[in-house]
């Protein structure tokens, strides 16, 4: 129970309007009945707590926001043009993960793991007694099987870089994974502590610049729990699972932001794709070996930035004065966006501490925006593996150029001479 406040009947609706709308930006004063306690980072999931933010419990919301990330938004529309009840509770029978993923060591360290529930496929099991009590405790994370197959792996089996066994890798180029989708949970002080600054400076900027979508952020310091309205991520795990969290078990690592033109649609100006293509290939080799393949699929699209942003940084690129450069690559995103990026890859790392993972022996990626807060979360990294010439696309070369000139792990960085000659095609070529 929350505090309630009148709404005016708008004319000319369809159905009746509810008579109150439930307000839950300030604890209820009539209400004895308390949110559930979170204890971040505590070992037993009884101690730690159940996250609750769904609507209908008996003692109300421990979290701000609510599940399914961004399409928590296509279920506010379902429900208000009557399409879904707003007290439908899930039936969860036999959805329980696919695979046992933890627990972990990295779980019960506050620290390690701040944007995401560790227990949130294990829900169903670690909080049974409160979902029989009432509560609707929902998954936020969840763990199945699946056969994957992309064209470049044949051409790896055909090229002779990747030889079918029958297993992983099928001889028609199907590969066995397991899979695993996370929606973002925040625990508020933790991520405050990512960027270094307050918990207050956190929750206001999260409350203004979502044009006050969340009261809760600043009106309810007693929550920590925050489950933002963002995309989440995807893993694919190659390999045998039980394997991870092992001392002994080699791990080749591939962290991947979405990039919706390369990825789905095969746009040359970049080297998402391919990229990914050849992290599918190391991670099907490593699991071949008896390690583990990892790719974390990450919804931040161009750069976090967006595909608009993304589309109108292209053309801005394409129609400079003396073509497209990788002189002035990270320049034009600057000038649309403001920034060069805005993935934030401080809370990256915090998936592969839920995997057991303590060290990879082989990371897919040349990004120094990756590697440093891998490294500084207490993941050694063996080796870095990067991006065949021959994968790289030739309208991708200023991007790749641009890169290995800012920092990217590279045997030789390009010079100044170098960055100035176009190599993108024309906005119409
Ligand atoms: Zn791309």
């Amino acid at each position: 129970m929350t505090t309630t406040t009148d709404i005016p009947n708008i004319p000319n609706e369809k159905k009746p309007a509810p008579k109150s709308i439930v307000l839950t930006s300030h604890p209820s004063k009539t209400d004895s009945r308390k949110p559930l306690p979170i204890d971040w980072g505590a070992a037993d999931p009884g101690l730690r707590g159940p996250i609750v933010a769904t609507l209908q419990n008996p003692g109300g919301k421990n979290a701000v926001g609510t599940h399914s990330g961004a399409y928590s938004l296509y279920r506010a529309l379902a429900i208000a043009s009557g399409q879904l009840k707003a007290e439908h509770k899930p039936d969860l029978t036999n959805t329980a993960p696919a695979e046992r993923i933890g627990p972990f060591p990295q779980w019960a360290d506050p620290e390690k793991i701040v944007s995401m529930d560790p227990w949130g496929h294990m829900t169903s099991e670690v909080f049974a007694r409160q979902i029989a009590a009432g509560w609707d405790i929902r998954p936020t994370v969840a763990v199945t099987k699946a056969h994957i197959n992309m064209p470049e792996l044949h051409q790896a089996v055909q090229a002779g870089r990747l030889v079918p066994d029958g297993d992983i890798l099928a001889a028609n180029g199907d590969v066995k994974v397991t899979k695993v989708a996370v929606e973002p949970v925040w625990w508020l002080p933790g991520v405050a502590r990512r960027f270094k600054i307050s918990e207050t400076e956190l929750r206001r900027g999260l409350f203004e610049q979502t044009g006050g979508m969340f009261p809760e952020l600043v009106t309810r310091p007693d929550l920590k729990v925050f489950l933002p309205p963002i995309g989440g991520m995807t893993v694919y795990l190659f390999g045998d699972v039980s394997r991870l969290g092992k001392k002994e078990t080699r791990i080749a690592c591939r962290v991947h932001d979405e990039c919706n033109g390369s990825d789905v649609f095969g746009s040359d100006i970049c080297t998402c794709r391919p990229y990914l293509a050849h992290g599918i290939e190391v991670c099907i080799e490593e699991a071949q070996k008896g390690g583990v393949g990892v790719i974390v699929y990450n919804r931040k699209e161009g750069r976090a930035l967006g595909e608009v942003t993304k589309f109108l940084v292209y053309n801005a690129r394409k129609r400079q004065e003396a073509g497209d450069r990788a002189e002035t690559y990270f320049q034009r995103t600057e000038c649309v966006a403001g920034v060069q990026d805005m993935r934030f890859q401080e809370l990256m790392p915090d998936i592969l501490h839920w995997l057991g993972i303590a060290r990879i022996d082989r990371l897919v990626s040349m990004s120094n925006m990756k590697y440093e807060p891998i490294v500084s979360s207490g993941i050694a990294v063996v080796e870095r593996v990067p991006i065949p010439d021959a994968l790289i696309p030739a309208d991708a070369r200023v991007e790749m150029d641009a890169k290995k000139a800012a920092g990217y792990f590279t045997e030789k960085v390009p010079d100044a001479e170098e960055l100035k000659q176009a190599k993108g095609r024309g906005l119409t070529e």
